[in-house]
């Protein structure tokens, strides 16, 4: 959308930006992440939306505050969940099964594949 949008969304991921992952099959995990994605951009998208109406309004010198507090609450409900959303991949990752040989990036139990490096978890394909 914009430079401003684009920061705000980046602001919210904390991996690093490889790209280079091959399809992995889909683990609690990887969809918790996927999840986390999405809702981080509804996050960023809802506070950039909510501040251009506070802003349109302000110009105007006329607030709508059911508005406003309608936007408001939709945020938080998305806030919220990303929340939730992340403790539960913190309480993932502090119950992990090892790190990757390859590049030392810690992995979840039943993890098949490094979710940084895309190398193949050999030890944890036993204990699926
Ligand atoms: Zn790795």
């Amino acid at each position: 959308m914009s430079a401003l949008t684009d920061r705000l969304r980046h602001r919210h991921r904390a991996e690093p930006a490889g790209g280079s992952a091959p399809p992995a099959p889909p683990t609690a995990h990887a969809e918790l992440r996927a999840r986390r994605d999405a809702l981080a951009e509804e996050v960023a998208e809802l506070t950039w939306d909510l501040g251009g109406l506070t802003y349109e309004m302000a110009i105007r010198d006329h607030f709508r505050l059911d508005v406003l507090t309608r936007r408001a609450a939709e945020l938080q409900r998305a806030d919220a969940e990303l929340a939730e959303v992340d403790r539960l991949l913190a309480a993932e990752q502090r119950s992990e099964a090892g790190s990757c040989a390859a590049c030392g990036a810690p992995h979840s139990r039943g993890a098949a594949f490094c979710w940084q490096c895309g190398s193949a978890l050999l030890v944890s394909l036993s204990d699926n």
